[in-house]
Formats: C-alpha cells, structure tokens, sequence
C-alpha cells in the first residue's frame, strides 16, 4: 500500500548516474519524497534527467540543490565527494541528513565529515547493488530490492537520524547492517574491490597475449572470460577512486591473494592434483551460500537465456 505522507518532504540526489537515477525511481514508486531535486556536472546528465522525470527541479550548482532539503544523498565517485560537501557546506539545513552511498566508508569520512556543520546529521552509507551500466539511463527501481545497504554511523550520531534513514532503505527494499568504517573497507576490499581488480587485470592480460588474437577472446569468450568482462565493463572513473581511496584494504587482500595465486602455481607444476581438486571443491560451496542467501540466481549460467 503507498504510504500517505511521503518518508522526506525534500531530498536531494547530487550526481544522477546508476545510483541516484535508481533512487528516484525508487522513490517515486514507493512514495519515499515530496520533492526531488537533482544535480549532476555535466548539462547533458541534467537534460536527460528531466527528460527521465527522474527529478522535480534540476540544478547545476550542488548548493542550490541542497536548499531546504531534508535528506541529501551524494550518489557521485568517492573523490567528488569531499569537493562537494565543501561546495554544501553552508547551504544544509539545521537537521537534514547528509548521506552516501560511496563503495568505500574512510575515506568519504575523512573528506566529507570536516565540511559538516553542526546540526546536521551525517550517515555514511553503501548499498551492496550494482550492474556494470552507469549514467541517468541506467538506473531501475528494483537495483536495492533484497540486497544488503551498510551504514556506517559516526560515534554519537542521533539514533533518531539513524533510524530514519534506516527506514528509508528499507523501504527502498534493502536489508541494513550497520559497520564499523574500517571493517567496512576490508570487508569490500575482498568482495568487490579485488574481484574487479583481477577482472580488469585478466581482459588486459587477455588483450595483450600475443599467441592469441583479439577474435579468438572474444569468439570463445563463453569458457569463462566473458564473465570477468562484466566486472571489467564498469565505470573507470568510479573503480579509479575506488582503488585510490581504498589503498590500504585493498593491497593487504591483494598481497593475500597473490600468495594463495602462488601456491596454486607451485600445485599445477609440481602436479599436485589432491591440492587442486580440495581448493575447487571448496569454491564450489562457497557459491552454494550465496545463492543460499539469496544474493544469486541458482539457474545455471547466471540463468542467461540460450
Ligand atoms: P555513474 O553512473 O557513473 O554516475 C556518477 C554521477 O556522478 C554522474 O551524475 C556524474 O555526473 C557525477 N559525477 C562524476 N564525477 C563527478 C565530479 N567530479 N563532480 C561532480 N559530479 C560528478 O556512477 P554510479 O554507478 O551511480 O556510482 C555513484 C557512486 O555509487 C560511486 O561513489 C560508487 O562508488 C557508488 N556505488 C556504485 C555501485 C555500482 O555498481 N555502480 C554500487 C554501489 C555504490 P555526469 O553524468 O554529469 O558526469
């Protein structure tokens, strides 16, 4: 049933790619603002926003979007975030809430959290959804429909501000967890951060072996590459803040993995079957949990249509 009185009387999205466009229309359907008031950088992604409906007014300055609003949320790469939050700072409304959804937690508190006036409620925050496709067109009201979103509190934020915006995501259909920044950032270091690693690293390596033409990957892509080219097919500003802002996470997960990646090299030239097949048939269940968790299709091929 659609609630009466929408959750916020006016929220701002700041950026209107996949993110933010996916939050208007989740919040178009289920009721979620009075007003929405967008801003991106470029004129292109302001036209197409209004074209989209995506937003009730347009603005091509952060602060004027920020005007009277109740819940701001800055849907733009980590490093826009702080730039941005120095750009606001002076136009938040006493009481407002100023979140995120940045893929990485310390760093947008380290840019973003000394621009906060006193106040105003700041909840960093990430939601666990995505796809490869970004920009205003790209974005539906079903991306957050049961995928988990962490916020990441500040000591001593107001229960009430957290709890609210709690309520916002849930009803953007979302499970919350709440986290610790830092845990946050190891946590995502190894489940995102260095899969799209690897995956930009393999379609590079692919591209570069010589004994192999370019035709030849894409032709017998379906062994197995394609499914790394997903991950590699995402926004390149986006994943380049994301590295440059979780270096610490990310190259302990790296140095990890770079050990286990030698291990498995020693087992495949010493022919050490036993090592390989225990290391497979633990993956295995690995994935047997996700789709468990509902996180997962359990069709086979990622229930691609053949
Ligand atoms: P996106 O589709 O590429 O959209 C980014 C938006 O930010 C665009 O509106 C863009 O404006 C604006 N922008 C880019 N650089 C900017 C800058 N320097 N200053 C001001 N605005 C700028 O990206 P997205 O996928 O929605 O990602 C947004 C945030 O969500 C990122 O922090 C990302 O880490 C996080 N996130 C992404 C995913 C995912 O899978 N994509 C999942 C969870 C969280 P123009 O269009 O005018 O350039």
């Amino acid at each position: 049933m659609a609630r009466e009185k929408p959750l916020f009387d006016r929220v701002a999205l700041i950026g209107l790619g996949l993110i933010g466009s996916s939050l208007s229309h989740i919040m178009r359907r289920e009721h979620l603002a009075g007003h929405i008031a967008g801003n991106a950088r470029s004129q292109a992604t302001r036209d197409k926003a209004v074209e989209l409906g995506l937003v009730d007014s347009i603005h091509a300055s952060p602060a004027e979007a920020v005007e009277g609003v109740d819940l701001v949320v800055l849907c733009v790469p980590v490093g826009a975030c702080g730039p941005i939050a120095a750009e606001i700072e002076t136009h938040l409304k006493p009481g407002a809430i100023l979140t995120d959804v940045g893929s990485v937690k310390q760093a947008v508190i380290r840019d973003v959290g000394p621009h906060v006036p006193p106040g105003v409620h700041f909840m960093p925050g990430h939601p666990i959804a995505g796809t490869e496709h970004s920009g205003p067109e790209s974005g539906f009201a079903e991306l957050f429909t049961d995928r988990w979103c962490i916020l990441t509190p500040l000591e001593g934020s107001d229960a009430a501000a957290l709890e609210k915006l709690k309520q916002f995501w849930q009803a953007c259909g979302s499970q919350v967890d709440i986290m610790d920044p830092n845990h946050h950032d190891k946590v995502l270091a190894i489940t995102s951060h260095l899969p799209h690693l690897i995956a930009y690293n393999i379609v590079a390596t692919a591209a570069d072996v010589e004994s192999v033409t370019e035709s030849e990957v894409i032709k017998y892509s379906a062994g197995g590459f394609r499914d790394f080219t997903r991950l590699a097919a995402s926004d390149p500003t986006m994943w380049r803040d994301v590295f440059l802002n979780n270096k610490e996470a990310v190259l302990e997960m790296l140095a990890r993995f770079s050990e286990d990646l030698s291990a498995l090299q020693r087992a495949i030239r010493w022919g050490d079957g036993q090592k390989l097949f225990d290391l497979f048939a633990r993956s295995r269940a690995a994935r047997r949990d996700i789709i468990e968790a509902g996180q997962e299709t359990a069709k086979p091929d990622f229930g691609r249509e053949h």
